[in-house]
């Protein structure tokens, strides 16, 4: 049997009713739960107490350097695609003290954070998010050394991932393997199906945590006619994704074309702001500051999400090494298509589409990757 057929023969129903008792069985066993909400005019993750503070009835139209939401009538929970928060900011915040010393007597002494990791309930991670989610446990957990805040923070996480019901006009997670179907590396998945007045989720497990909350909520098995209809939504959004990437021998065409003229066009566009960096749920840059009190008695140490695209950066004595809109948007660019696989084995791109609809001048590396491609034929 396989583990698409295992599932299958496991999953359950939730009347759409019935949900909110999932989220009183996560807040009961101590969470606090995460999710997708409405803020100044954008689905944002934050803290969702009530299914009511989701996004009931919204969705979002999104192109390169656009993003608008729009009513839906059929009342949908998880109607619309990913927004410009992502799950990192939870993982590993974008400011955060690692320690601090104090003065004591002719030395001093260090004093690491010891606060207990938050329990977040992650509600709604989409496929493309989860694959998101494993490329930070492979940099901050997979290397030589690990990132013990993060470790803390994740393992203290519970994952309620939702399929995609619709793709986006910047999604392209189906050409780069990450969606829209989540296969793993959740405690519970939902599929939303909407049908005349019926309104209900497909429910499977991926955890003994995930069966235990599913214990808490009224469910029954679902039917094959009902299993079809879930299978059936996500299929359809894998065929509407807004945009493709093609992912054979990516890695030797960046490097190939390192001196291409693209290069140049691209960053006559590119305003260097680092937008594509920060709404990036792999970008994982940051910097280090170190800062003392007026007494001199407390130093502190802080670490703060960084962005490629600034020339401090990449800053070494004798001044910027990537001082050009070109250098850095290559940078990022190859970094996220071909060296992050010389580093981590895998592409840094889930297909998301962040990047492309909240850059303000709409550059969008599909876009950018398949000008290369076509200048490159009999070249490969
Ligand atoms: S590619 Fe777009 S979002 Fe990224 S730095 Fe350039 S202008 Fe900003
Ligand atoms: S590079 Fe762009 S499309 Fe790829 S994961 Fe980052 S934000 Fe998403």
């Amino acid at each position: 049997m396989s583990v698409h057929e295992e599932r299958r023969s496991t999953a359950s129903v939730i009347a759409r009713p019935d949900l909110s008792q999932l989220l009183q069985s996560l807040h009961a066993r101590g969470y606090t739960t995460i999710g997708p909400r409405l803020e100044e005019g954008a689905i944002v993750y934050g803290e969702v107490a009530t299914v009511d503070e989701l996004p009931v009835g919204w969705s979002d139209e999104q192109e390169g350097g656009s993003y608008r939401l729009k009513h839906r009538a059929d009342g949908a929970l998880f109607g619309y695609t990913v927004g410009p928060h992502s799950w990192k900011r939870f993982l590993c915040p974008p400011v955060r003290k690692l320690w601090q010393a104090r003065k004591d007597g002719d030395g001093f002494t260090v004093e690491q954070d010891e606060t207990p990791p938050p329990h977040y309930a992650l509600i709604g991670v989409r496929a493309c998010e989860l694959r998101a989610i494993q490329i930070l446990d492979d940099i901050y957990l997979g290397g030589s050394t690990v990132d013990t805040d993060y470790q803390r923070r994740r393992q203290a996480m519970l994952i309620v991932a939702v399929n995609c019901g619709q793709a986006g006009n910047t999604c392209f997670c189906a050409s780069v393997h990450a969606g829209p179907h989540v296969t793993g590396g959740y405690d519970l998945a939902l599929t939303e199906v909407i049908v005349a007045e019926d309104h209900f989720f497909v429910v499977t497990t991926g955890s003994g945590r995930g069966d235990e909350v599913l214990a808490d909520v009224p469910h029954r098995p679902a039917t094959s006619a009902e299993l079809d209809m879930a299978d059936a939504i996500v299929a359809e959004t894998a065929h509407h994704m807004g945009r493709t990437l093609e992912t054979a021998g990516i890695k030797a065409l960046l490097y190939r074309h390192f001196e291409h003229p693209r290069w140049d066009e691209v960053a006559e566009r590119c305003l260097t702001c680092g937008n594509c960096t920060m709404v990036c749920p792999t970008c994982f840059c940051f910097t280090v500051e170190d800062t003392t009190d007026l007494t001199g008695t407390v130093a502190e140490r802080w670490r703060r999400a960084d962005s490629c695209f600034t020339t401090a950066f990449s800053f070494i004595t004798s001044g910027s090494q990537r001082a050009s809109a070109k250098a850095r948007y290559r940078q990022w660019l190859t970094h996220k298509l071909a060296t992050w696989q010389d580093q981590f084995g895998t592409l840094g791109c889930v297909g998301c589409g962040r990047c492309i609809t909240w850059c303000p001048v709409g550059i969008d590396l599909t876009a950018e990757v398949a000008a290369l491609r076509a200048e490159d034929i009999g070249q490969s």
